[in-house]
């Protein structure tokens, strides 16, 4: 029997997530907020913070993406076995889901930081003899089914997880909602903090929302109105049963329809966005509410690839846990930084050529794209003119691509099959390659080994953007639209480039895509493609320039330095 008792024995920060990314083995995550999650609490571990997590087993994933002969993206479920990485923890909680008694159990793992650090994250299970099949079903499939099933996987995580936590032993000082997918832990809360009255016909006073609001922080990742997560009352209804009066539901969780985020909003005494931009567009999205900003991170020592980490440990000794050293990345000689993306490029390309049969050359300027593929990140924008980026990048570019789309996008699934299918049209003249099943293995081989990390999502969508990070963090420049974290890293032609007009908006009302169109093949005609084939000390110049004024400030340790003392010491 294991020792997971002594995590109890001081009080810690629930950090709730839908989804967590540790690692490649443990697939339960979808993309950047997942990874977030996992980054979030690795640096946490690190800097020995007092934090315990809780998501989801996710049994089977997300999915695994493979594609037809057609370039269509087929799904498969993630085969793994929890048993073989976690231990299961020995209480069960219940939760009631359309008036039967769920069993909820959770699985433990542990992150261990060479620190010393020591962080147990648990993955809730409804798996289990006893439960009715359906009910057994909850917690397979990431974002999987319909509404209901979403709904019933966030009674598991936000009140199951807050039931088996108390179960446990655990003692909480803060709840902190990555995102609104856990709000109902609200709700439990509001029931575990009643206060007697005296009076029994003033059933209201025995609320004590202000009591919870001091116990929750709540972090927003979602920049519009639609994307926010909300359920019809009649399912609530049908699925929870009355956890708390229908009224004072509507009051806090919106009159028509029940939003997670306004929930979580309502019973929080700190709410932030994750970038600066985030923030202002937050707050526009939600006035009344007072809405901070704390850009997100990368953990530095998961993201950093074996060929730069050598450097690392070699010039800036320390730099894991104080990525801040890096801002002294001037003393590594220039020869040894090219050297160490030369050998991150050499082992991407061997890669792609092992998955694909796609040969690439090493001494052609690669750019890289990869994230979820969904309509605003727009993966395609580059094809706009075909013509045109055949006369721009004719044998002086490589494009390496990847991502998945859910399984309900279509049209993200449309952008990847375009994506491969250019591959027919450019030939050998401009290569194109769409790598499967992009998660953090791929993440990993990928980024750091490209020249350029582009990046072109419609503003103001992408909330933070982290896989800019990665490429910092890697000496990869970036090149992007000015929205998310890149507003705070750009200096245009020292850490990358922007695309398009300087981000002032705060809705999606306003398309540029004419004019970013434009300047991504200006700039990359003008400016990137002459300065890497002709002037290799300023090329070096500006990956020198990512590391020492990106990389050194937006990561997970400095991100998490803030949560303590903007948000959990508050
Ligand atoms: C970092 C990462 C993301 C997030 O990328 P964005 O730039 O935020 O879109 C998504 N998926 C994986 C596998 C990642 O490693």
């Amino acid at each position: 029997m294991s020792d997971w008792r002594r995590y109890t024995e001081i009080s810690r920060i629930a950090y709730f997530s839908m989804e967590i990314g540790l690692t490649t083995e443990i697939p339960t995550y979808s993309g950047g907020l997942g990874v977030l999650a996992g980054d979030t609490i690795k640096s946490a571990a690190d800097l020995k913070l007092p934090l315990v997590a809780v998501t989801l087993l996710s049994r089977k994933g997300y999915f695994k993406q493979t594609f037809s002969a057609e370039g269509w993206q087929q799904e498969s479920d993630v085969d793994w076995k929890p048993e073989e990485l976690l231990e299961l923890l020995p209480s069960k909680a219940l939760v009631n889901i359309e008036n039967r008694d769920v069993k909820v159990q959770a699985w433990m793992y542990r992150v261990k930081s060479p620190t010393g650090g020591d962080l147990p994250v648990l993955f809730l299970d409804t798996d289990i003899p006893g439960n009715l099949p359906e009910d057994r079903q909850i917690t397979d499939h990431l974002y999987g089914g319909g509404r209901d099933y979403r709904l019933k996987q966030e009674v598991v995580l936000g009140i199951g997880g807050a039931r088996l936590l108390q179960i446990l032993g655990f003692q909480v000082r803060k709840y902190h909602m990555n995102e609104g997918h856990a709000s109902l832990l609200t709700l439990e809360l509001l029931n575990h903090h009643r206060r007697p009255v005296e009076d029994t016909w003033d059933e209201r006073a025995s609320w004590n929302v202000a009591q919870v609001q001091e116990k929750c922080v709540f972090t927003t990742h979602t920049p519009v109105e639609a994307g926010h997560d909300r359920f019809t009352y009649d399912m609530v209804e049908s699925i929870m049963g009355e956890v708390i009066p229908l009224d004072l539901l509507k009051e806090l969780g919106g009159k028509t329809e029940l939003n997670m985020t306004m929930l979580a909003l309502n019973l929080s005494y700190y709410v932030n966005g994750v970038a600066k931009k985030h923030g202002e567009v937050s707050q526009a999205l939600f006035p009344g509410f007072e809405i901070h900003a704390i850009t997100n991170g990368i953990h530095p020592f998961t993201w950093a690839s074996p060929y730069i980490m050598t450097l690392y440990d070699k010039y800036l000794p320390g730099w894991a846990n104080e990525p801040e050293l890096l801002v002294r990345v001037d003393i590594i000689p220039d020869q040894e930084l090219h050297d160490a993306h030369a050998g991150a490029k050499a082992y991407l390309f061997q890669y792609i050529e092992e998955i694909t049969g796609v040969r690439l050359d090493p001494d052609i300027l690669t750019i890289g794209f990869a994230r979820r593929a969904t309509a605003y990140k727009r993966a395609n924008m580059i094809f706009t003119d075909k013509e045109r980026l055949l006369e721009i990048g004719g044998g002086k570019l490589q494009l390496v691509f990847a991502g998945k789309a859910h399984p309900h996008d279509n049209y993200g699934k449309k952008m990847i099959q375009e994506i491969r299918q250019q591959a027919d049209y450019f030939g050998d003249k401009l290569k194109i390659v769409y790598l499967p099943n992009y998660n953090m293995d791929v993440a990993s081989r990928l980024i750091p080994g490209v020249d350029l990390w582009l990046n072109n999502p419609l503003r103001p969508l992408e909330a933070s953007g982290t896989s800019g990070m990665k490429a910092a963090l890697n000496g990869v420049p970036n090149f992007s639209v000015l929205d998310g974290w890149w507003i705070e890293g750009h200096i245009e032609g020292v850490t990358g480039w922007s695309i398009g007009p300087p981000s002032t908006e705060t809705t999606t009302n306003v398309n540029h895509s004419d004019e970013d169109v434009k300047d991504l093949y200006k700039k990359l005609e003008e400016t990137i493609i002459p300065l890497y084939y002709k002037d290799r000390a300023g090329w070096i110049k500006l990956i020198k320039n990512a590391i020492g004024k990106n990389a050194y400030y937006f990561n997970t340790h400095v991100m998490m330095r803030r949560y303590v003392t903007e948000a959990y010491l508050r």
